[in-house]
């Protein structure tokens, strides 16, 4: 194990409750930029997920803004707004109740939303 890695859950446990960031092992190798770089021109030029848009199946309900975790979305009473500050973590998406949000050539279907049963999205937005 790296030595910066917790040992045990109570560490690990700590650590997210306390908002600690901790580098992972090779994190910081050239090698594993690149890869972040690649990653990121795949997502964004090739699926286009930088083309973000909303479907009439929007309600303007705000979740999306509140659980954005670089504030990069804007809800307003007839429109959504997305900001150049996007993570590409796709918390939007898989949060909006409406599934209303599209990324560029992203297909959308009934196995495109996941959200983990045990946390809910005031969870998320309690986070930030
Ligand atoms: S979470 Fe979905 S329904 Fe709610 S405002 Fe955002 S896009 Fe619209
Ligand atoms: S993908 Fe993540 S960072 Fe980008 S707009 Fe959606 S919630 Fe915000």
């Amino acid at each position: 194990m790296h030595a910066l890695m917790p040992q045990t859950v109570e560490d690990i446990s700590s650590m997210v409750l306390e908002k600690r960031s901790v580098p992972l092992p090779g994190s910081g190798s050239p090698l594993l930029g690149v890869n972040g770089k690649i990653a990121s021109f795949v997502l964004r030029k090739i699926f286009g997920t930088e083309r973000k848009r909303i479907t009439s199946d929007c309600t303007h309900c705000g979740i999306c803004e509140r659980v954005c975790p670089v504030n990069n979305i804007t809800v307003y009473d007839d429109n959504v707004s997305f900001g150049d500050n996007c993570a590409d973590c796709f918390a939007c998406i898989h949060w909006c109740p409406e599934k209303a949000i599209r990324y560029g050539i992203l297909k959308v279907n009934s196995k495109s939303h996941y959200t983990n049963p045990a946390v809910c999205a005031a969870d998320i937005m309690a986070q930030k």
